[in-house]
């Protein structure tokens, strides 16, 4: 299973992705990220670009193993988190 820590952060910077920015609700947060709790308020139908799970069934399970679609992801929020730490 993929472990989030729920930083908040990819949530946060949706208006940087091109991909990510349909959520955007104008300020480069996403629109169903709820700030005082740091948490998706439609977790559960959370958008399949959300679901890292059900991205890697969806798209890439043929394209490569379970642990370096994970690895890809984990790289992305450890970029997250190093621009925060910069700040
Ligand atoms: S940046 Fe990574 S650890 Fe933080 S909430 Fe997003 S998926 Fe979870
Ligand atoms: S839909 Fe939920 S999980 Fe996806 S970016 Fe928005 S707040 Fe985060």
């Amino acid at each position: 299973m993929f472990v989030c820590d729920k930083c908040g952060l990819c949530c946060m910077k949706v208006g940087s992705s091109a991909i990510y920015s349909i959520l955007d609700r104008g300020d480069g947060v996403c629109k169903y990220f709820n700030s005082a709790s740091n948490l998706c308020t439609i977790y559960y139908d959370r958008p399949l670009l959300c679901n890292v799970d059900e991205m890697y069934k969806a798209h890439f399970k043929d394209k490569m193993s379970k642990e370096e679609y994970y690895n890809l992801n984990y790289k992305v929020c450890k970029q997250f988190k190093q621009r925060q730490k910069e700040k």
